[in-house]
């Protein structure tokens, strides 16, 4: 089948009503709560025909895994996209975060971007596919993930699962202007709190100021080199300090900084996080 014909499969009316559906289920993370976008997805899929299985994480949180069979001539396709979105932030919204409004050509909405479109694309294209019934040499396989925003949970519960079969190549549609992509760095991300000692304000010495000895670390990571091998596409190393805080109140000598301030630890701060890596390499 020509590329020109492929395409026509799949339909832009599909590609709107599946992204508005997923944008109009909250799934910001943190905390994640992708068990509705992932159910969504499912439902669509099976209704399009293909095998789909629901991996629960939690209560609240899920993948999907589904698959188009094909005759198995060949190794599999897979596609991948990511269910949860960033928090949607402080600032005003022009549309409301979660209605997916049509305006001016667009689609308005936390996720539409990053990546609920991408993933609308993916799911049209299997839509498009199934209705044709075209033999496939090798299955196309759909895998929504949960947790990409955070810690890949998703992905690190879908990469071991049995069924997934070899794949000759993965496509992951994050927003990346329409270039294509082949190379990603990795990322490590640290998490690091000083422990201090608390003292009334006023007399510094009793204490150990858990925000001071933050900078100095801080200083000194900056100095540091770390050991890396040189990417023929990717280049090298990079690390970058992005979130901090630390302190309880403007007279107490802080005993802590850098805490991580989570839901399910307590404390109320920002971890300090370094982050090294990251970083695509765009095919010319
Ligand atoms: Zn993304």
């Amino acid at each position: 089948m020509a590329k020109k014909d492929l395409l026509s499969l799949v339909k832009e009316t599909d590609v709107v009503r599946f992204c508005q559906g997923l944008v109009r289920i909250k799934s910001v993370n943190p905390p994640g709560d992708e068990l509705q976008a992932a159910e969504y997805v499912a439902a669509v899929l099976k209704k399009i025909g293909l095998e789909v299985e629901l991996i629960k994480h939690s209560a609240t949180r899920a993948s999907v895994l589904a698959r188009l069979k094909s005759s198995r001539k060949r190794p599999g396709l897979l596609y991948n996209g990511h269910l949860d979105t960033v928090p949607i932030g402080s600032e005003k919204w022009t549309h409301k975060p979660f209605d997916a409004d049509l305006s001016e050509g667009k689609i308005w909405g936390r996720g539409t971007s990053d990546m609920k479109g991408g993933l609308a694309v993916l799911m049209a294209a299997a839509k498009g596919l199934a209705e044709a019934r075209i033999l496939l040499q090798g299955d196309l396989i759909i895998a929504a993930t949960a947790g990409e925003e955070e810690d890949s949970l998703g992905a690190t519960a879908v990469a071991p699962q049995p069924d997934l079969g070899p794949v000759q190549a993965i496509v992951i549609p994050e927003p990346s202007y329409n270039a294509l992509y082949v190379a990603e760095k990795g990322a490590f991300w640290l998490e690091i709190t000083t422990q201090g000692k608390t003292a009334h304000g006023s007399m510094p010495e009793l204490g150990r100021n858990a925000i001071m000895m933050m900078m100095t670390l801080i200083s000194e990571l900056g100095k540091m080199t770390f050991p890396y091998k040189e990417h023929h596409l990717l280049g090298g190393f990079t690390h970058s300090i992005n979130t901090i805080a630390g302190g309880m109140k403007t007279n107490v000598v802080p005993d802590q900084c850098g805490h991580c301030g989570y839901a399910d630890r307590p404390w109320t701060g920002s971890p300090c996080y370094l982050e090294a890596g990251r970083g695509s390499y765009r095919r010319s």
